[in-house]
C-alpha cells in the first residue's frame, strides 16, 4: 500500500490538504518570478526561472514537509522591455502582470492563508513586483506580502563577484553563467561575450542604483551579454549555489518562525 507524502508544490495538494494548510498560523505562499529573456549567446532564455526554480526546490527540500509553506508554480514569462531588441525575449506587460498579482494573492488570501513570498530571480522587474506588492496588500490587508530578489542580501558575494557585477546586477556575465554550468551545464554554450559598458554611460550617472537610466540592452550590448562572462566557471557556480540556497533557507526558516504579521 502507497502512502501520500505532503508535496511542496501548492498544486500537487488536494483541496481538503489545502484547506487544512491555509487555515495554520503561518500559512505561507511561496511564487518564484523569473523571466523567458535573451540571456546573450550561451545562455538559455529561461536562465533567471531555472535559477528561482532550482534554488527554491533546494530551500523547500530542507524544510520538513509538514511545514505550512508551498510553492505555486514558477512565473516564467516576465516583465523583459529591456531585451525586446533580441529574438526569443517574450514580455508582458507590467499591468498584467500586476493584475495577475493581485488575482492570484487575493485568492490565496480568501482561502486563509497569511503570507505570500514573492522570489524573482530577473533584475528588471524589482521595482514592479515591489509594486504589485503593495496594490495586493492594500485589497488583501490580512496577506502580508514579501516582493524579495534572489541575489540581494546574500552574504558572501563581494568576495566572489567584482563591485560592478554587484552593483549593476550584470546579465549573462560571470555569475549567471557560472551559476548555470553548476545547474544546468547542459544549456550552456561555448560563447563567452564580454561587454564593456562603463565607456558608454555619462558620468556620474549609472545602469541601475544612485543615478540609473531606464536602459534598453542594445543601449549597451551587440551579444546580449552586460558584462563580462570571459572568467566563468562551475566551481564558482557551485559556490553560488550553496550561497544562494542557504540564505534563502535561512530566510524562510526565520519567516516560519515568526508570526508576522501580528
Ligand atoms: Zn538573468
Amino acid at each position: 500500500m502507497n502512502f501520500k507524502s505532503i508535496p511542496s508544490e501548492f498544486e500537487y495538494l488536494s483541496w481538503p490538504e489545502v484547506k487544512n494548510i491555509s487555515k495554520e498560523k503561518r500559512s505561507t505562499i511561496i511564487w518564484p518570478f523569473g523571466a523567458v529573456e535573451q540571456h546573450g549567446p550561451h545562455l538559455p532564455l529561461a536562465t533567471d526561472s531555472i535559477f528561482v526554480d532550482e534554488i527554491i526546490c533546494e530551500v523547500l527540500k530542507l524544510i520538513p514537509s509538514e511545514t505550512p509553506i508551498k510553492k505555486l508554480p514558477t512565473q516564467y514569462i516576465g516583465f523583459s522591455p529591456e531585451h525586446k531588441g533580441f529574438d526569443g525575449t517574450i514580455s508582458l506587460s507590467s499591468n498584467l502582470i500586476t493584475l495577475m498579482i493581485k488575482e492570484v494573492g487575493s485568492q490565496l488570501a480568501d482561502m486563509g492563508f497569511k503570507r505570500l513570498v514573492l522570489i524573482n530571480a530577473h533584475g528588471g522587474q524589482i521595482s514592479l513586483l515591489n509594486t504589485a506588492a503593495r496594490e495586493l496588500r492594500s485589497i488583501a490587508p490580512k496577506l502580508s506580502v514579501f516582493p524579495c530578489f534572489l541575489w540581494s542580501g546574500v552574504d558572501g558575494l563581494s568576495e566572489l563577484l567584482t563591485k560592478k557585477e554587484i552593483e549593476n546586477g550584470l546579465h549573462a556575465s560571470l555569475a549567471e553563467t557560472s551559476l548555470m554550468m553548476a545547474l544546468k551545464s547542459d544549456l550552456v554554450g561555448e560563447e563567452r561575450p564580454f561587454e564593456e559598458i562603463e565607456k558608454q554611460i555619462p558620468e556620474g550617472w549609472s545602469l541601475e542604483g544612485n543615478a540609473p537610466t531606464a536602459w534598453f540592452t542594445d543601449d549597451l550590448s551587440k551579444s546580449g551579454v552586460i558584462g563580462d562572462s570571459r572568467g566563468s566557471n562551475k566551481e564558482l557556480g557551485i559556490t553560488l549555489k550553496t550561497l544562494l540556497t542557504n540564505h534563502w533557507y535561512n530566510m524562510i526558516n526565520n519567516l516560519m518562525q515568526s508570526d508576522w504579521p501580528k
